[in-house]
């Protein structure tokens, strides 16, 4: 299971990983707040949330 993590100094709650990642391991309650990240096992390795995060949050095991 990759470790997947949000930086929350870096977030901005934008939302665009979770209308990315094609698993839906990113959810966002509301605007508001920052994405929680479940079931990482689900992850098939396309790299869409480190490519696209506008502020280079998300960090995620397998890519830099
Ligand atoms: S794409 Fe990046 S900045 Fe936007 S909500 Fe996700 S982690 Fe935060
Ligand atoms: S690498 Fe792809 S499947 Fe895995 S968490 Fe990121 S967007 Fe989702």
């Amino acid at each position: 299971m990759p470790k997947i993590e949000i930086d929350p100094e870096l977030c901005t709650k934008c939302g665009t990983c979770v209308e990315n990642c094609p698993v839906g391991i990113f959810q966002q309650d509301d605007e508001d707040s920052i994405p929680t990240i479940q079931g990482e096992g689900g992850c098939i390795f396309c790299a869409q949330c480190v490519d696209n995060c506008p502020a280079d949050a998300v960090k995620h095991e397998d890519f830099s």
